[in-house]
């Protein structure tokens, strides 16, 4: 999308980043996580669990932006997201320290 203008703090913010972690052996190949991820971060494995599921897998980690839906949407808690942002946050400055 082009912008007509570019925002004045746009170097002080990031965009959000989640790194998504999957326990495999939790999931019963439902693809809830898969279909509804809003950026086509997982597909489906060619492998199997102890289960004898197939589970997801991330295809791209650098798209997700931490929207947590795949956690959501998981009936059986077998996939979260960690914010990946905590040490990309530029440093507060004094006067955000003083609030
Ligand atoms: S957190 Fe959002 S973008 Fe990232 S994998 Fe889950 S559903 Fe997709
Ligand atoms: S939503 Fe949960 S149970 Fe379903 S495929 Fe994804 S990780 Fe597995």
């Amino acid at each position: 999308m082009k912008y007509w203008r570019k925002p004045l703090d746009m170097e002080q913010n990031r965009d959000s980043l989640g790194r998504v972690v999957i326990i495999e052996d939790r999931c019963k190949g439902c693809q809830f996580c898969i279909t509804f991820c809003p950026r086509g971060v997982l597909r489906l494995s060619e492998k199997f669990n102890k289960k004898g599921y197939h589970y997801p897998e991330v295809i791209d980690a650098s798209k997700c932006v931490n929207c947590t839906f795949c956690q959501v949407i998981c009936p059986d808690f077998a996939i979260y997201v960690v914010d990946d942002n905590e040490d990309q946050q530029p440093p507060m400055t004094a006067s955000e320290k003083e609030i």
